[in-house]
């Protein structure tokens, strides 16, 4: 998506530790009308599957999915971090490790919202080493759902997140893919 990559381009930001900062217009302040055109290109590449439910994570994927949900006329919903994990059986849990937090979170996701009957699209803002991604899955695969595949806004391609769950035969569809990054070059595939 030619839009998305000049906005990277002209105001992401590469730190330390192969972390991306897009916080002027996804990841603090988010820019509408962008999620408007990502939200579209969701929709168009998913165009041929059915979805009933996009299923997300707290906290930065929550925006992205709200306004993608409007292009597929779909609830939205999100896993939650949880300090402690509840086994009561009325909820679906994954352990998430944190690319960027650098800790392990207990995710959680109530029953009542992912039904086996569903067919899920999960969105997220970054793919790095797919720990969240895989995450998600888990819990799809917990509710007996039909997985459609995974929308993300900007993949990390050098990292193995993206070519280890393709090869789990999910289908991921990237809108950036960066190849390599430093601080003064970005290149996408
Ligand atoms: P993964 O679990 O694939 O290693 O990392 C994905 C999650 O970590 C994303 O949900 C995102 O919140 C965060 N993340 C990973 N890499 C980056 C990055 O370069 N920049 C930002 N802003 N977040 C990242």
């Amino acid at each position: 998506m030619e839009l998305l990559k000049e906005r990277i381009r002209k105001d992401g930001v590469v730190k330390p530790g192969n972390i991306l900062k897009v916080d002027s217009f996804l990841n603090h302040q988010i820019d509408i009308p962008l999620l408007q055109k990502i939200g579209e290109e969701f929709k168009s590449r998913f165009s041929d599957v059915p979805v009933t439910r996009i299923l997300t994570i707290e906290a930065s994927g929550i925006a992205i999915a709200c306004i993608a949900a409007q292009y597929f006329n779909v609830p939205v919903v999100f896993a939650k971090k949880s300090q402690s994990i509840n086994l009561d059986g009325e909820s679906y849990t994954a352990k998430i490790p944190s690319f960027t937090h650098k800790k392990v979170y207990d995710v959680i996701l109530s029953r009542k919202y992912l039904l086996p009957e569903d067919h899920i699209l999960i969105i997220d803002d970054f793919l790095a080493n797919g720990c969240a991604l895989k995450g998600l899955i888990e819990i799809v695969r917990q509710s007996g759902a039909v997985l459609e595949g995974a929308g993300i806004v900007i993949e990390k391609g050098f990292q193995s997140g993206g070519k280890e769950i393709r090869s789990m035969g999910v289908r991921v569809e990237s809108l950036a893919i960066i190849e390599s990054m430093s601080p003064d070059s970005l290149v996408f595939r």
